[in-house]
């Protein structure tokens, strides 16, 4: 069966965004595909952060993940591998300090703050590390990943062709719909985890109230044709887009004649699609000792599983 791998940073608090783009699709992919799955701890070092913080969104990233339906696969910490890091010096030494400059990702969020942390320019090594560690064949992610998928593919074809036939060449899977879900309040950007404006992101733990609230606030256009033209009226667009994700409709079969009309039924769309995922992560907090369980039986299945790519990947670059 093909390998599938993805990571979620434990940043900050999912979002509908997480939800739609990258979640829903790898709960999809478990019944075709042997899937893995982590929180990635360690990318959330790349940017301001406190510890306890950091400790508990962690948890609760991997009980929204279980809780979401990611159940059937091993799901772990990143950190509790070390295979990771090691990994990811290997490939900071295949990569090149213009293409890491390079990235979006890294201009925009290096942009935003006074002191960027190293490991912001290093975050796609890392991230190539994530998936080839894996032998992954497929990669879901949301589109804004694509870049950082490239250069995973270049590094590994990089290094298959210095060193010899090492990595697994990945592709990414973008869903249909909800690819790229944008900020309710300011829909020219990406709704994110480390929100753009807290009024403008639906968390996965939202109260039905409050993602009531927000989707009825939510920026639209002048004008009140409801059509899908992101480039005209993004936020209207990006009511369609969510609407159609989370009620499995197309977004062309979507007809309004009003704003408000379409904010009504994405707001009760959204919220069918929430409550399950709020209620299950209830029954999974009860119990923290079972997440500990697993979380530490996976790493260490991870771990086991990953120590022979570990010894081609030295052996081929020289090491040992
Ligand atoms: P951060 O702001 O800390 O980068 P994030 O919301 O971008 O957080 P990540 O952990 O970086 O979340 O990404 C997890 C997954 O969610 C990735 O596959 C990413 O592509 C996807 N994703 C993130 N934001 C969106 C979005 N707005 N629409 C669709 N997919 C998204
Ligand atoms: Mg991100």
């Amino acid at each position: 069966p093909r390998r599938v791998f993805s990571a979620f940073q434990a940043s900050g608090r999912l979002t509908l965004g997480n939800y739609l783009g990258a979640i829903l699709p790898a709960v999809r992919l478990q019944d075709e595909a042997a899937c893995v799955y982590a929180v990635a701890d360690l990318h959330a070092l790349t940017v301001r952060h406190d510890p306890a913080h950091l400790r508990a969104r962690t948890r609760e990233v991997a009980t929204l993940l279980l809780a979401s339906g990611l159940d059937r696969s091993p799901l772990y910490l990143q950190s509790r591998v070390p295979a990771h890091t090691e990994l990811s010096y290997l490939m900071e030494s295949t990569a090149h300090d213009g293409e890491m400059r390079r990235m979006i990702q890294f201009k925009e969020k290096s942009a935003a703050q006074e002191e960027v942390r190293l490991s912001l320019l290093t975050y796609p090594a890392l991230m190539a590390a994530d998936i080839l560690l894996h032998r992954a064949d497929l990669v879901p992610v949301g589109e804004d990943q694509r870049q950082h998928l490239e250069l995973t593919r270049d590094l590994a074809l990089r290094f298959n062709r210095r060193y010899g036939e090492t990595f697994v060449v990945p592709e990414a899977v973008h869903p249909e719909t909800a690819a790229r879900v944008m900020d309710l309040a300011v829909p020219t950007a990406k709704m994110s985890k480390s929100a753009v404006s807290e009024a403008g992101t639906v968390y996965l733990l939202d109260p039905p109230a409050d993602i009531r609230r927000k989707i009825m606030r939510a920026v639209t256009d002048s004008g009140s044709g409801v059509r899908h033209d992101p480039a005209a009226k993004p936020g209207v667009s990006n009511l369609l887009v969510i609407l159609a994700a989370c009620s499995g409709r197309p977004v062309a079969s979507l007809s309004y004649g009003s704003y408000g009309a379409l904010k009504k039924d994405t707001a009760e769309a959204v919220i069918e699609a929430l409550t399950p995922v709020r209620e299950r992560f209830a029954v999974l907090s009860a119990d923290p000792a079972e997440l500990d369980r697993l979380l530490a039986a996976a790493a260490a299945r991870v771990i086991e599983e990953t120590s022979g790519l570990m010894a081609a990947a030295r052996r081929a670059i020289g090491l040992g």
